[in-house]
């Protein structure tokens, strides 16, 4: 209990140091990217190429800062109802070229239950990304990710399986703890950003896995006053 306190304590410091430095750190980069990008419309040639990976990189940092900024204090800007069918349907839109690359089958079985949630619509998108990338990252070439919605309980259930990887037991308990990562170029943000935003918003996240298996992430998420379960999403567009 008080190593819990203790460790908490310790993250909440940790996270307003990052956040300080990150959002120092992103003004003047904001900047360089700015020239670069006047640089990149007016050269050709091999400097076109070596700006367009400068480019990239500079993207990578962004988003690397965006984690940190995001880890010590996510932020709810604007809140309305989303409705996680077409929350999940632009996820999977989004995340499709990425699971293409890898030659990973990336497929939605997505109820048309009219699930609602009153949130920040790009907190919820970033906190699933994340988890979804993950899964997509974690298999081969070949195979399948897949995303589920429904209600149960009075919940929304969304589960990530993929047929990936998996972890082992040890792997497994280290998820979620900050800089936790096993990849070359990774940062061990993600996760932790995902859990955060969903303990804000009074969902739960839980693993199972199996080492060259597979992973499932099942979300526990609740619904709004909203949602109906007897609505179907296509009543919902015609009544509009
Ligand atoms: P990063 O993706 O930058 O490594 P994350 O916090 O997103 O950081 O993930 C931490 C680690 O958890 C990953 O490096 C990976 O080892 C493990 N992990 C997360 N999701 C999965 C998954 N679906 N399958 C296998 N390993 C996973
Ligand atoms: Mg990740």
């Amino acid at each position: 209990m008080r190593d819990d306190i203790l460790r908490s304590e310790k993250l909440n410091t940790m996270g307003e140091l990052a956040a300080s430095f990150a959002h120092e750190v992103r003004n003047p980069l904001t900047v360089v990217k700015g020239f670069m990008q006047l640089m990149h419309q007016n050269e050709t040639g091999k400097n076109h190429e070596y700006l367009t990976l400068a480019l990239s990189e500079v993207g990578r940092a962004e988003m690397i800062l965006s984690d940190y900024l995001n880890f010590a204090k996510p932020q709810f800007h604007k809140i309305e109802e989303c409705c996680y069918h077409e929350v999940l349907s632009e996820i999977i839109a989004l995340l499709n070229p990425l699971a293409a690359k890898g030659g990973v089958t990336l497929e939605g079985n997505l109820s048309k239950e009219n699930l609602h949630i009153e949130t920040d619509r790009n907190q919820l998108k970033q906190a699933i990304v994340n988890l979804l990338k993950n899964a997509i990252e974690a298999t081969k070439e070949g195979g399948m990710v897949s995303v589920s919605l429904n209600g149960k309980d009075g919940q929304a259930v969304i589960e990530i399986t993929d047929n990936g990887r998996g972890m082992t037991q040890e792997q497994l308990s280290r998820i979620g703890t900050l800089f936790y990562t096993t990849k070359e170029r990774g940062t061990g943000l993600g996760t932790c950003v995902s859990l955060r935003i969903i303990n804000e918003m009074d969902g739960r996240v839980f693993y199972s896995s199996e080492l060259d298996k597979g992973t499932k992430v099942t979300l526990l998420l609740p619904v709004s006053k909203m949602s109906c379960p007897n609505q179907t999403q296509g009543m919902l567009q015609v009544a509009k």
